[in-house]
């Protein structure tokens, strides 16, 4: 039974249950179907219970005939396949999300294309007791997998891991087109795969928009796949930083597929902090700056929160970048509101006594849906900032 907030909610078509949602609360398996009713016992929805970081239970249906089986899950994926038709015809671009958890029907899961491989990424124990049926609906709608892949994103006990389930494995790299850029990417190695595929139209627009000519200092680089988008937008010079050993040979893959020559760029293996204190050192300025760091990071110097610190990086971003200059400012953090997010920029600038322009902002792009009653499943912030 649920309480009338939650009641009023899940009927609007909010997905998510928590535990204070419950009059009492359940205490069932993982995975477990639920029927919540009203607390005039009237029917509310359908559910599964299980523990992620959003939530403790998944609303699957508030259609009281509905049948929670291999049909339903396939009717689910059907809708996720027809409304990215678009990708699908697109043959610039051969990666993208095309199930995203409650956007499109069923928290807990997400799959990506790659290239006629897919990769789904399991988010609880909960969701996963149901993996056969799931599977059994998804094989039966999509007919054009060479491959699938798993992501187990749940396990305490072991460290979560990628499987193939069913086909051949893909190349190594497999390299996939993206806007027309090549990018490698490497389906079956831990739980990244070398590509933020929720970039895609930030990358595009720096290539586009604002890399012609200029010089890009790419912070937090990963695989770099700014610097590479920068790079054939026309930037003259782009210097990546991340102090991942292995960021150096994937970025200097990522330049080579692209018949770029990697000596017209800098590749920097180091802290983004101890970068910043030798810049500032030589006077290094530059025309953009992308800042794109993960939510949480340890080093063995220091800890990243970007809850906590993000203001301070971009004071020191600001120092580095040139009068009229950009800067690409992303976060993910699930507790950065777009509000507090806009809070940190304003701060970091008044205390650089500089002022700046919003030129853009971006969140998730379309493929990777939104349930319009859940927009904090839009995680992505993104402003182009100019200094002026
Ligand atoms: N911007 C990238 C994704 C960044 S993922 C893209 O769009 O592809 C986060 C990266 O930050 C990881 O590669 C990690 O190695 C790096 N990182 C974390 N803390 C860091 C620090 N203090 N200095 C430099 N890199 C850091």
């Amino acid at each position: 039974m649920l309480k009338r907030r939650a009641t009023e909610r899940a009927r609007k078509g909010y997905p998510i249950l928590v535990l204070e949602d419950f009059v009492k609360e359940p205490k069932l398996p993982e995975g477990t179907l639920v029927q919540c009713i009203d607390e005039h016992k009237k029917f509310v929805a359908i559910a599964y219970l299980a523990k992620q970081n959003k939530g403790d239970g998944w609303i699957l249906t508030t259609n009281q005939t509905e049948m929670i089986n291999q049909n339903f899950f396939e009717k689910l994926f059907k809708e996720a396949m027809d409304q990215r038709s678009i990708f699908k015809l697109n043959e610039q671009t051969t990666a993208y999300r095309v199930f995203n958890g409650e956007g499109d029907g069923l928290g807990g899961l997400t799959i990506d294309f790659y290239d006629n491989y897919y990769v789904f990424s399991w988010y609880s124990k909960g969701i996963y007791t149901h993996r056969e049926l799931i599977l059994k609906a998804f094989k039966a709608v999509v007919s054009d997998s060479k491959g699938l892949y798993e992501k187990n994103r749940f396990e305490t006990t072991t460290k979560p891991k990628t499987d193939l389930i069913f086909g051949e494995s893909a190349p190594e790299p497999l390299v996939i087109l993206e806007n027309g850029i090549n990018y490698a990417t490497y389906l079956d190695d831990g739980l990244m795969t070398g590509i933020f595929l929720d970039q895609r139209d930030v990358r595009q627009s720096l290539l586009e928009k604002y890399a012609m000519g200029k010089t890009v200092l790419n912070t937090f680089s990963y695989t770099g796949a700014f610097s590479v988008a920068a790079a054939l937008g026309g930037a003259i010079k782009t210097t990546s930083v991340d102090l991942a050993k292995r960021s150096l040979p994937k970025t200097v893959e990522q330049f080579e597929i692209n018949s770029l020559d990697v000596n017209d760029h800098v590749i920097r293996v180091m802290d983004v902090f101890d970068y910043f204190k030798y810049a500032i050192r030589h006077k290094l300025t530059f025309d953009v700056v992308v800042v794109d760091p993960p939510s949480f990071a340890r080093s063995k110097k220091r800890t990243f929160s970007a809850a906590k610190d993000y203001a301070n990086l971009l004071e020191e971003v600001i120092q580095l970048t040139k009068p009229k200059g950009i800067i690409v400012a992303s976060t993910n953090a699930a507790n950065v509101t777009t509000d507090k997010f806009k809070g940190f920029i304003e701060e970091a600038f008044k205390k650089q006594n500089k002022s700046y322009t919003i030129e853009e902002t971006y969140t998730l792009p379309a493929d990777f849906k939104i349930n319009p009653e859940f927009t904090q499943g839009d995680y992505l912030k993104v402003f182009i900032i100019r200094k002026k």
